[in-house]
């Protein structure tokens, strides 16, 4: 007998609801749930590989202990002792800073991570803590930090009201949306031009978000924040400045002017390859267009001015007008509020230079250090040298820049735990893998993501299946591991007596505080909500509520919130235009310009991101794995002629780091000058179990990838834009 369940996909940001058709413990089908009010039925195809992900015989299900070359299975209370009392030992003998964490991407998408994960590394008392926050988003949360005061204020773009749709580096129809949750993005990017609106990207890729655009333009890798601060010389030069409502929260509007002066469009012409005409068009476009917006993502953010280019972003939006408007960029106010805060759900506001690395001196940024110097860390001698590591839902050796060198590094580790369902390129340095359920297995509610979408709504979603017997999911884990770091501690401290009640009170009970003392709940008597008190109760959400919604509720279009949703600083909810430490970056930009004049014709290497993949961890579902290689490296026809290439052969790319060999494509696709390859491949390593990830190993981006290359400004790893030689391979 069949049941229907529903539930939300929790593979990338997108929030899809899903309605699963299920016979005993199978999945039969997975359709879209066309009564969900987010994703209106839109699914991409990894949905159906969730079937692929519960059902994989490669899928660890049992806590597994390295003994030399083989590994055995272990009991869960076991197995937990031993990861405590083995990083309770190395932080006795060498102190907290020899054992480090390190968060995956999967831990946003995940309830019971993203509430325990923090709680662990708090526990941990280590200023080693990695994310892929260094590998992704960093630049705009840096920006949000010092133009609105909250590092998790991002600036989200209102597609279902939007005339005008820029976008620089973001391949929403790849990603689904990101930084912008929207479920079905290209049905919402479809609807812009179907209402007369206009849709137009910068890349130096055509991207199939670019062709099915009005618009493309290449442009060179890392030059965005040339271009961007062309179109506000524009903007200024031509008067077109219109802050509206905001005028009097917005300071150094002056220096911002002045600092602008200098980038014209004729000069960013010259560096990325973008015509000045274009520019100019486009920013006048932007500034006279009722509902319009310029957005930015992962192209714009992993290069060496990302930081820059996230400022430039949030300045164009503001100084034109479209900031906090409906159809320019705004901010969900999501039913738990991570930024408020309350019920334990809160997001620090961010922080900047409390503590550098010890070998590069790169400063912290959110409490965290920048992922690229984490080999170093490991490798160089000295006090304070890691020796202990903790992973959660991460791959860092595929997707962390010099991911070989990293590899090496790991396999030198005292000890390391990994918090993950396979055996993978990294976790199989690990000492102890502690694999939690299937997505199918465990409750979810987006508590990050609803932060960052198009529209305001909430869904609880149970499991599809139960836990199976002795199964645990990553917040019971981590709960469990909480408790057993603090209890090792000798005394029974006040931390150890809160990690006892937060295991116990479980992910679950955690969002129904936080959506009852968030903006749509009733309010829960005694507890303290957010930085102003009492929030004003709009309705009865709760987890109970939503229970009784299985398609999840519609809570409105995104509202103006602004000035008020920002943090008072100094006593003041203030916009900072122009921050002194990023119009001090400025110098760099100029350097960077300098140095291009003497730059060798080296080729420029672009990571590329596809649908049927998510970043490292999705190549073991044969649902998505069908098909030709996709792992190809892709030349412009003009290169490839210059070296006498063709479609087909085989070639080898090299950096100052490392070289691998790959199928070449010849395309028109991506600009002279630059080539692509997609990233999450590498699955040739020895001791991995992904056997159908094996088949079609491909080769890691992150193997040419510098850790040396860097946003100086924020400490994001530049992925876009490593200079590489190609050649034939040999034989
Ligand atoms: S777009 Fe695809 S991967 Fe993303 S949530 Fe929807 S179904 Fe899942």
């Amino acid at each position: 007998m069949t049941r229907t369940a529903y539930t939300t996909c929790a593979l990338c940001e997108a929030m899809c609801g899903l309605r699963v058709e299920v016979a005993g413990d199978r999945v039969v089908e997975i359709r879209g749930d066309e009564d969900d009010p987010f994703s209106r039925g839109h699914v991409c195809p990894k949905a159906l590989a969730l079937q692929d992900l519960h059902e994989d015989p490669d899928r660890l299900r049992r806590p597994m202990r390295r003994v030399g070359d083989t590994w055995e299975p272990l009991g869960w209370d076991e197995a937990i002792a031993f990861a405590a009392d083995r990083i309770h030992d190395l932080q006795r003998r060498h102190g907290g800073d020899a054992f480090a964490a390190y968060l995956g991407n999967p831990t946003a998408h995940n309830l019971g991570a993203i509430v325990y994960a923090p709680l662990v590394l708090k526990s941990l008392r280590t200023k080693h803590r990695y994310s892929a926050t260094s590998v992704d988003q960093l630049p705009h949360m840096f920006a949000s930090f010092f133009v609105l005061g909250h590092q998790l204020l991002f600036a989200i773009p209102d597609l279902d009201r939007t005339d005008l749709f820029i976008a620089f580096g973001a391949n929403p129809l790849a990603s689904n949306g990101s930084i912008m949750t929207a479920g079905d993005v290209r049905g919402r990017l479809r609807a812009i031009r179907e209402r007369g609106g206009r849709v137009v990207y910068f890349d130096p890729r055509r991207t199939e978000s670019a062709k099915a655009a009005d618009a493309h333009h290449f442009i060179r890798p890392g030059t965005d924040a040339f271009v961007l601060l062309a179109m506000l010389h524009v903007v200024f030069a031509e008067g077109l400045v219109k802050l509206g409502r905001l005028a009097s929260s917005c300071e150094r509007l002056d220096v911002l002017e002045a600092v602008t002066k200098a980038y014209t469009p004729e000069r960013a012409e010259r560096v990325s390859g973008v015509p000045a005409a274009t520019t100019r068009a486009l920013a006048r476009e932007l500034a006279t267009t009722e509902r319009a917006l310029v957005y930015g993502r992962v192209g714009a953010c992993v290069q060496e001015h990302g930081g820059l280019a996230a400022w430039a972003l949030l300045a164009l939006n503001l100084v034109t007008g479209h900031f906090d408007e409906p159809g320019g960029v705004m901010f969900p106010t999501p039913a738990v509020d991570v930024i408020r805060g309350g019920a334990g759900v809160g997001i620090s506001r961010g922080s900047f230079g409390r503590w550098k690395s010890r070998v590069r001196g790169l400063p912290e940024f959110g409490g965290e250090l920048p992922v690229a110097c984490l080999a170093e860390e490991i490798t160089t001698p000295g006090e304070g040298r890691v020796r202990g590591l903790l992973t959660i839902c991460g791959n860092p050796v595929l997707s962390t820049p010099n991911g070989a060198q990293l590899e090496r590094a790991l396999a030198g580790l005292d000890f390391m735990v990994s918090v993950d369902p396979y055996l993978n390129e990294t976790t199989r340095h690990a000492h102890l893998i502690l694999p939690p359920v299937s997505p199918l297995e465990r409750d979810h509610y987006d508590l990050v993501f609803h932060a960052v979408a198009v529209r305001n709504t909430a869904k609880w979603s149970p499991a599809v299946f139960p836990k199976p017997e002795g199964a645990r999911d990553d917040g019971e884990i981590l709960g469990a591991l909480l408790e057993a770091i603090e209890h090792r501690r000798g005394r029974l401290t006040k931390r150890a007596l809160r990690a006892t009640a937060l295991r116990r009170l479980g992910a679950r009970r955690v969002v129904d505080l936080g959506l009852r003392v968030g903006p749509y709940g009733a309010g829960v008597a005694g507890v303290a909500v957010g930085e102003r008190g009492l929030v004003r109760a709009r309705g009865d959400l709760s987890v109970a509520a939503l229970e009784r919604a299985p398609h999840g509720v519609d809570l409105g279009p995104l509202e103006r919130c602004m000035p008020d949703r920002l943090p008072r600083r100094d006593g003041r909810r203030v916009i900072d235009l122009a921050p002194q430490l990023l119009v001090d970056d400025l110098r760099r930009l100029d350097e960077y310009e300098r140095r291009l004049d003497d730059a060798s014709p080296a080729l420029s290497l672009i990571g590329r991101r596809q649908l049927r993949s998510n970043n490292s961890w999705m190549h073991n579902a044969p649902q998505l794995m069908k098909g030709r290689d996709r792992c190809t490296l892709l030349m412009h026809p003009s290169d490839a002629e210059a070296r006498g290439l063709a479609s087909g052969d085989r070639v080898r790319v090299a950096s100052r780091v490392g070289e691998v060999e790959a199928p070449l494509e010849v395309s028109d696709e991506v600009m002279p000058g630059v080539v692509s390859l997609p990233h999450g491949f590498g699955h040739h390593r020895p001791g991995v179990r992904l056997r159908v990830a094996a088949e079609s190993p491909g080769v890691s981006l992150n193997d040419l990838t510098d850790d040396r290359a860097l946003d100086l400004l924020t400490g994001t790893a530049v992925l876009n834009g490593t200079p590489v030689e190609v050649t034939r391979a040999p034989g």
